[in-house]
């Protein structure tokens, strides 16, 4: 069994046409097409342990613009696979379970599962139409490697990993008398601690208030408090309590 990771997609000579077409694509134009790395590198491992992988979309896809296309992100690189594993639920807990944990998902932009839409640090995002897996990854991981990934892969189906997870490093925070935030570069969480305990702020408008004061702080690299982080940094990641 192969997964096909490059080729030429036509955009469909008839309609109905669906939006968007960030590219303008016409009725009837070729287009040369490769995989996104991390989509290639996640199809390969898949498709080692004999799962089925789609990248490239039908015609009904290929009518509009969204991910299985090699119009939507990048012109010529496509963003998204589908996983064929026949197990929904298992693999929707495997992969939950990543997504809200300590790994670096940044690079994912969301995941459809068991009917369900996740974003990349596993915050349900409503109800999707797709039973399999639909990974769609962020337009600045067009190159980017997901070796990481890749083991977790392996390991779904009963292969050891080499590597232990990269601890994330939290890289906006900001003091603010006996409390400080923080947030890790490409996720959206914030954290609050003050100093002894922390804790996950997890209802979205409190999120959002603490991220525009943030914002308005002016929260930078340059707030880190060096002696605080890494006790915060080792109680976070350490172990993870929200
Ligand atoms: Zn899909």
């Amino acid at each position: 069994m192969s997964v096909v990771l490059s080729g030429t997609a036509y955009r469909p000579s008839s309609g109905p046409y669906r939006s968007p077409n960030p590219f303008g694509i016409r009725p009837g134009q070729a287009v040369r097409w490769t995989a996104a790395t991390p989509i290639a590198e996640i199809a390969t491992a898949f498709n080692k342990h004999g799962v089925t992988v789609y990248v490239i979309g039908d015609n009904y896809h290929l009518r509009g613009g969204q991910d299985h296309t090699p119009w939507s992100k990048v012109l010529g690189r496509i963003f998204a696979c589908d996983v064929m594993y026949g197990d929904a639920a298992k693999m929707e807990r495997w992969l939950v379970g990543i997504l809200r944990g300590s790994e670096d998902t940044s690079w994912i932009d969301y995941v459809n599962i068991n009917n369900k839409q996740y974003n990349g640090s596993g915050t349900y995002q409503g109800y999707s139409g797709d039973h399999h897996l639909h990974i769609s990854v962020e337009k600045g991981a067009v190159n980017g490697h997901v070796s990481r990934f890749v083991q977790l892969i392996h390991a779904f189906f009963g292969q050891k990993t080499t590597t232990t997870a990269p601890k994330p490093v939290p890289t906006v925070t900001k003091r603010e008398g006996r409390f400080m935030f923080f947030q890790v570069q490409g996720k959206p969480e914030v954290y609050i601690s003050n100093f002894v305990t922390y804790r996950h702020v997890p209802d979205p408008a409190t999120l959002k208030s603490i991220q525009g004061r943030l914002k308005k702080l002016g929260a930078s690299d340059a707030d880190l408090v060096p002696e605080v982080v890494p006790s915060i940094n080792e109680a976070v990641w350490g172990k993870k309590v929200d």
